[in-house]
């Protein structure tokens, strides 16, 4: 079946993505297994709206520069639009299309009141200096205004962006309306509203699924063994939180390179030497070798978990995997090739939209908290994440042994069918 989504391919902005044809291709099997009504599948591929924008910015050597950047709101059926903002090089419309219809999907299988989106600004973060970043999130805050708001679009961090990003957006916002708006965004500093837990919820929830994966396994934490590719946000917090169980991480790849030490790598160590070099890198940490980026995700290893970018494993590396469990930290990072793939293998599938699910989840935390203004310990903010997660793990398993059907599939199903039903429910307007 063809992933194209409908129409004339020759007129859609979205089509020249692997990634934006990689989610329309998901889509399409799980509509044909679930049989879903064509017309809401249909309606499903395309995103509801996306906004191109030129975000000027002031340099510090004083000339103006002119970066490009996307918002695209997947589906506001459900809610308002809820999404990642992401900061990076090679970012375009299709990508960011993509990542807008996983996170519908991620929403329905969490239960969350909210539809998918995501943005991005083509930029790599690491070579903006001085006042260049806010002024750049500030500018393109301003040029979204027109599509964004607590009950339209609330943003947060994805790639290359954090809790000062937020701060800014959050800032700029409420400029414009005349008064504080914590809600706008989610990912922001306590102090602002922010959620106690936030910053460490999709590793967390990362973790939570693979202790699962494990018990049903029945491999113990403390015989286990993990490669991660990425020590950013959900990288590094994966890790932590790993090491708390007793596992070992024996290697860790970031873009600059990729470290390996199979007693085990100090975790604490390496966020305190990433922290003090320059490029915010892993490579050079002394307690580890140097071993070359492709051998990185062939390492055996119990657990992998890619934490980076997508469309990292695919037909040329999937069957050179030497893992038990593949947690998707990342969003995407398995193309459907290897996916196929490695459904003929023993390989533990924990797909993307379930796997790191925790970031959306205590992001809904948040918004909740602020709308309310009443803010939860993290006590609290961490059993509500624990038990959405393990509930929502638990109905995926009992999908995927049902029907007989990998876990990605049991998931999308799960994920789609939810907007499928809200969007038939609610009709076609007019
Ligand atoms: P981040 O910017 O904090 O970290 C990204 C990490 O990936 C860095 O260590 C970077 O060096 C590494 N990286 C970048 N390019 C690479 C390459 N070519 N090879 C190897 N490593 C590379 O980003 P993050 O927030 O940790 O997000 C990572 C992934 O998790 C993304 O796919 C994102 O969409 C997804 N995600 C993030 C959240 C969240 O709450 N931050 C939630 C859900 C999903």
């Amino acid at each position: 079946m063809s992933a194209m989504p409908p129409g004339n391919p020759a007129s859609n902005p979205f089509v020249s993505s692997p990634t934006y044809l990689m989610a329309c291709q998901q889509l399409r099997n799980v509509v044909r297994d679930a049989g879903l009504d064509q017309g809401v599948a249909d309606r499903l591929m395309l995103p509801k709206r996306s906004q191109i924008v030129s975000v000027p910015v002031r340099m510090e050597d004083g000339h103006t520069e002119v970066f490009v950047g996307y918002r695209v709101q997947h589906s506001l059926t459900s809610g308002p639009s809820k999404g990642g903002l992401r900061y990076a090089k090679n970012v375009d419309l299709g990508e960011v299309a993509a990542l807008a219809m996983w996170m519908s999907w991620k929403c329905g299988i969490m239960n969350l009141p909210y539809g998918g989106a995501k943005g991005g600004i083509a930029v790599d973060p690491a070579e903006l200096r001085g006042g260049e970043k806010e002024r750049l999130t500030r500018r393109f805050t301003d040029e979204i205004q027109n599509i964004i708001g607590p009950r339209i679009d609330v943003m947060a961090p994805d790639m290359g962006t954090d809790e000062q990003t937020m701060a800014w957006i959050y800032d700029t916002y409420s400029m414009k309306v005349g008064y504080a708006c914590p809600e706008i965004v989610t990912g922001k500093p306590v102090e602002l509203g922010g959620c106690v837990g936030r910053k460490e919820a999709t590793g967390r929830g990362v973790v939570y699924c693979i202790s699962e994966a494990l018990a049903e396994l029945k491999i113990s934490p403390e015989h286990t063994t993990a490669v991660v590719q990425g020590f950013g946000n959900v990288g590094s917090v994966t890790c932590e939180e790993l090491v708390k169980l007793k596992a070992k991480v024996i290697a860790i790849g970031d873009r600059y390179g990729s470290i390996r030490n199979d007693r085990g790598i100090d975790i604490a160590k390496l966020l305190d030497y990433q922290s003090k070099n320059e490029r915010k890198t892993v490579v050079g940490f002394p307690e580890a070798e140097a071993i070359p980026d492709a051998e990185l995700l062939a390492t055996p290893c119990t657990v992998l978990i890619p934490a980076a970018m997508e469309r990292v494993i695919t037909a040329e590396n999937a069957g050179k995997l030497r893992c038990r469990v593949l947690a998707e930290g990342a969003n995407g990072p398995t193309d459907p090739e290897a996916d196929a793939i490695i459904a003929h293998s023993d390989i533990f599938v924990i797909p993307d939209i379930l796997c790191n699910a925790g970031g959306v989840t205590v992001s809904y935390f948040e918004w909740v908290q602020d709308l309310a203004q009443f803010m939860w310990d993290e006590t609290r903010v961490n059993a509500e994440l624990k038990k959405l997660m393990l509930d929502a793990f638990r109905r995926v398993r009992a999908e995927a042994k049902a029907r007989k059907v990998t876990n990605r599939t049991a998931a999308l199903s799960i994920g789609v069918r939810k907007v499928a039903n809200e969007k038939s429910k609610r009709g076609l307007y007019p």
